[in-house]
C-alpha cells in the first residue's frame, strides 16, 4: 500500500476521494487526511489563484511527511463581480468558513444585477507532489447561474444558491454521489486519476 496525504481535515474531501479511486478500481493506495499524520505548520492560502494556493499545500505537506500529498483550493467565481469571491470564497464577509454571512453578501453585492447576467462557476485546483518526482497541478471547473433564495440543504458554502447548467435543482438538492459526479472538485480529482494509478503501481 502506498499512502498518499490529502492536505486536508475534510472529512467529506476525504470520503469523496476515496470512492473516486475505488470506482474506478485503483486499489494499492492508502488515503489519510492531516489529521492522521504527525502536525505540521500549515501555510495560510496567500496566493492570488487556485492553482497557487493548491501547490503550495501539497509541497508543504510533501516536504513535512515525505509523503505523495494533494493539495487542493476551491471557490466560486461570480461574472458579474469579475470572478470573485475567488480566492477569498471561505473568507469573503471577513470571517473564515462563516458560509451564511459569504453567501448573504454575494446576494446582496448582486442584488441589481438582472437575472440573465448571474452567471458564476465553482473551480477546484488539485495539485499532486511526489517528493523527489512530479508535481502536477490540474483544474475542474462547473458552470451555472446563481439563485437569489437559497434551496436545498445539502452541500456547504454557496451550493444553496447554485443551480449548475442543466439542471433545474440547486447543488444543495443533489444527493452527494450526483454532486461529485459533475462538480468541480469531482472533475479536479478525475484528472488526477492518471497520476495516481501510476502511483498505485
Ligand atoms: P477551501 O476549502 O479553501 O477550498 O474553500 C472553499 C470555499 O469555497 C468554501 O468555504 C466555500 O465557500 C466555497 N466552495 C468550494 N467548493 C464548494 C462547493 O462544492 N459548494 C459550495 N461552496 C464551495
Amino acid at each position: 500500500m502506498t499512502r498518499v496525504l490529502l492536505a486536508s481535515r475534510n472529512a467529506k474531501k476525504l470520503g469523496e476521494l476515496r470512492r473516486i479511486l475505488a470506482a474506478e478500481g485503483i486499489e494499492g493506495l492508502e488515503i489519510v487526511g492531516l489529521a492522521d499524520v504527525e502536525e505540521f505548520p500549515e501555510a495560510p492560502e496567500t496566493a492570488p489563484d487556485f492553482e497557487g494556493n493548491a501547490l503550495a499545500k501539497a509541497r508543504d505537506a510533501a516536504a513535512a511527511t515525505g509523503l505523495p500529498s494533494i493539495g487542493d483550493d476551491s471557490g466560486i467565481a461570480v461574472d458579474a463581480l469579475n470572478g470573485m469571491p475567488g480566492v477569498l470564497s471561505a473568507r469573503w464577509s471577513g470571517r473564515h468558513g462563516d458560509d451564511d454571512a459569504n453567501l448573504d453578501l454575494v446576494l446582496a453585492q448582486l442584488s441589481d444585477t438582472p437575472d440573465e447576467r448571474m452567471g458564476a462557476g465553482f473551480v477546484c485546483s488539485a495539485a499532486l507532489v511526489v517528493p523527489g518526482g512530479e508535481e502536477t497541478v490540474v483544474r475542474g471547473e462547473w458552470r451555472g447561474t446563481l439563485v437569489r433564495e437559497r434551496r436545498g440543504t445539502n452541500g456547504f458554502g454557496y451550493d444553496p444558491i447554485f443551480v449548475p447548467e442543466g439542471e433545474t435543482r440547486s447543488s444543495a438538492e443533489l444527493e452527494p454521489a450526483e454532486k461529485d459526479a459533475v462538480s468541480h472538485r469531482g472533475r479536479a480529482l478525475q484528472a488526477l486519476l492518471p497520476h495516481l494509478r501510476k502511483l498505485a503501481g
